[in-house]
């Protein structure tokens, strides 16, 4: 039977994270029989890009060096990897895990920091080369997400696809359905040994990066499946299955059948108030009615002038080239544009704004229900 395990932590302190982890999994999960003196343990967490841990938008340094203190103590050796975004070279890996304070823990603590400098093919899927050899610890952030509404443990996965492929696929898989069956392909393909997902503070909003914004949860989330983890946390913030595009077409699937055990010590409540991204609007409606009133549904992008330092970052992550920049302006040809929003996600100013129709703007308005 699957297993997700919800835990009330409220700050990060690593000898309590470090406590109440190894408690908690060793009487659930039982490292000791998942794990032995000698493994080769990779922790992958959520580094989108290069953030201040405050601002909720990457795994917490604080997180990833208490969890990787559970394996060291068993005798495993810790690596750190993942394979963001916008990477275009060893050098943004570099200066992620320099600006992140990834650096100062696996120096701390003696991790090795891997890099995303090779790939192997994998069912067709373009993966980075560390998804084979370890034992791989899934340790996403809570977050909102712009085009999947959440991000956890399953969407995580993604971060093992190898450098630019990923702005390949959101090239070729334009829907938010289309994109769905890509994050479940490899939900099926990669099976971490865990999955530890950090809700002390999480990212509400528009997330997944610079536009979200920070929100205390207190929850530490532990499964052995990456899926139902996901929908144990849905469910907790209150998002029915038919609004959380992943857990509508898992079920399809047929992918959540099985009975899970779900251990909380937050006792079944549900919290009221989390606001999911604007576009979570478009989730909320049949997909026909999108499909015929497509222009009155429309979001547009526009480049925020006050913010933007002109520094081409989105130039080079946009898989449709619909960005230009000249003498510093950015420009963005919306016939070419495609939504994937990894221009959005990848700038590190938060200067990519979402704008609503005034069609959506008075349908939000008019909603009074949540979900
Ligand atoms: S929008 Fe962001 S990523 Fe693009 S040039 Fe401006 S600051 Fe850089
Ligand atoms: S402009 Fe932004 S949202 Fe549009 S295709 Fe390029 S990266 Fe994606």
């Amino acid at each position: 039977m699957k297993k997700v395990v919800i835990l009330k932590i409220g700050e990060y302190d690593f000898d309590l994270l470090k406590e109440k982890i190894k408690t908690a999994t060793s009487k659930h999960f039982s490292p000791a029989t998942l794990f032995k003196e000698g493994d080769k343990v990779l922790l992958k967490p959520n580094l989108l890009l290069p953030a201040k841990p405050e601002e909720a938008i990457i795994t917490h340094p604080i997180f990833i060096e208490a969890i990787g203190a559970i394996f060291k103590e068993i005798g495993c050796s810790v690596a750190i990897a993942d394979s963001p975004g916008g990477f275009v070279g060893n050098k943004d890996m570099e200066n992620i895990y320099e600006n992140s304070q990834i650096k100062e823990i696996a120096y701390r603590q003696n991790f090795e920091l891997l890099y995303p400098n090779q790939s192997i093919v994998a069912d067709g899927f373009p993966l980075c080369w560390w998804v084979n050899g370890f034992k791989m610890v899934n340790l996403p952030k809570l977050k909102t997400h712009d085009i999947m509404t959440l991000t956890l443990a399953t969407k995580n996965l993604y971060g093992c696809i190898s450098g630019l492929h990923k702005s390949h696929l959101h090239k070729v898989h334009t829907k938010t359905d289309d994109f769905t069956n890509i994050i479940l392909k490899l939900y099926k393909m990669i099976k971490p040994s865990l999955h530890i997902v950090d809700g002390i503070l999480s990212l509400e909003g528009n997330g997944p990066a610079k536009r979200g914004s920070p929100r205390k949860l207190g929850a530490v989330i532990i499964a052995d499946d990456a899926l139902y983890c996901d929908w144990a946390i849905s469910k907790m913030l209150g998002l029915k299955d038919d609004f959380n595009p992943l857990i509508k077409q898992a079920k399809k699937e047929g992918l959540l059948e099985e009975e899970a055990e779900i251990i909380s010590e937050f006792q079944g409540e549900a919290i009221k108030d989390f606001k999911f991204p604007e576009a979570f609007i478009l989730n909320r409606l049949p997909s026909p009615a999108i499909s015929v009133f497509k222009g009155l549904f429309n979001f547009r992008l526009a480049i925020n002038k006050a913010k933007c330092s002109g520094c081409a970052k989105c130039v080079q992550v946009c898989p449709a080239h619909a960005i230009k920049i000249h003498a510093s302006k950015v420009t963005i040809d919306y016939k070419k544009c495609i939504m994937c929003m990894c221009c959005s996600e990848m700038c590190e100013l938060g200067a990519v704004d979402l704008c609503e129709s005034f069609f959506i703007k008075a349908i939000k308005a008019l909603s009074k229900c949540r979900q």
